[in-house]
């Protein structure tokens, strides 16, 4: 028997679309919006466009309670998905704060009573049906922090694909830690027992799509991600997953970052617009990259539906 060869290259950009921080990653004060109104529609969906790409827009509670941020999501021209993001100390029961200017969130999610983070997800996803019509099906978990619960509450809430796992990464709060050093680093089905382990064999309804990471001896994990890896980085990180996936018939690259990265000053990443610019051109370079060798761009909810009907 030939040993089966990687057939389609999938390149999703998962992005967590939220107000404007500051360049300690704390919120802004007074609370603005660019990377909504500004960001999203004269920024990244213009670049998305021109190379084909389609981003998915991971939504936050404050971004879907502020009017005019709304208006700008429902105006929004080309391809692309809108999904949820949560920051679980944003939204009820047990929601911590009101007025979110000058705000952290620390919290991870799944370390609230699963029962508790259930209502904060269904919360969540009404909000988002009250606004855009529809149910979301594609989520990211604020701070990554997810668990199995975080994965069964999803499913029942009708949701297809949650992509809060960094393989190689623990990540530590205050409240609490999230490990996925075990994790796998392409697409699973996830055990109700753990976020972090496959099911042994068959399907269920919500996959599991890491960020996409590179491994590095004893150095913090390298991303697929502009700003934070050099162009020549991200095209290492991908190589990486081709080669060592090439058994696999599809092969996953799943791009992370903030709406507001492209905002100057509303994060610690570029701080002015030559800045900001930077970061779209390596953005632009890698996903031209990408086509040019044949990658496919997809949607989160669009992937998914592949591996739950394939
Ligand atoms: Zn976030």
């Amino acid at each position: 028997m030939p040993k089966e060869r990687t057939e389609q290259v999938y390149v999703l950009i998962t992005i967590d679309t939220e107000c404007d921080h500051d360049p300690h990653w704390v919120r802004s004060r007074p609370l603005t919006f660019n990377s909504i109104n500004d960001g999203l529609p004269n920024r990244l969906q213009p670049a998305f466009d021109s190379v084909g790409a389609v981003p998915t827009y991971l939504l936050t509670v404050e971004v879907m309670e502020d009017e005019e941020s709304v208006e700008s999501l429902r105006k929004l021209q080309g391809k692309f998905e809108f999904g949820t993001h949560l920051h679980a100390a944003f939204i009820e029961p047990e929601k911590k704060f009101h007025d979110y200017a000058g705000v952290d969130s620390p919290d991870f999610q799944c370390n609230y009573a699963p029962q508790i983070e259930f209502e904060k997800l269904r919360n969540l996803s009404t909000l988002f049906e009250t606004r855009f019509g529809y149910r979301p099906t594609s989520f990211r978990a604020g701070r990554y922090g997810a668990s199995a619960d975080t994965i069964d509450s999803l499913e029942r809430l009708g949701y297809t694909f949650d992509t809060s796992v960094t393989p190689h990464i623990k990540w530590s709060e205050p409240n609490g830690e999230v490990d996925f050093r075990g994790a796998p680093e392409q697409p699973y089905f996830p055990s109700p027992s753990s976020i972090s382990t496959p099911l042994r064999e068959g399907k269920r309804g919500i996959l599991e799509v890491p960020v996409t990471l590179k491994n590095r001896f004893l150095r913090f994990p390298r991303w697929f991600r502009p700003w934070l890896s050099s162009r020549e980085q991200m095209r290492k990180v991908a190589e990486y997953h081709l080669r060592k996936y090439a058994h696999q018939k599809i092969v996953v690259l799943n791009m992370m970052f903030h709406s507001m990265e492209v905002i100057p000053g509303a994060t610690p990443y570029p701080q002015d617009e030559t800045e900001a610019r930077r970061f779209i051109d390596d953005m632009l370079d890698c996903l031209q990259w990408c086509a040019d060798l044949g990658m496919q761009f997809s949607s989160a909810r669009d992937l998914a539906r592949l591996y739950l009907e394939e």
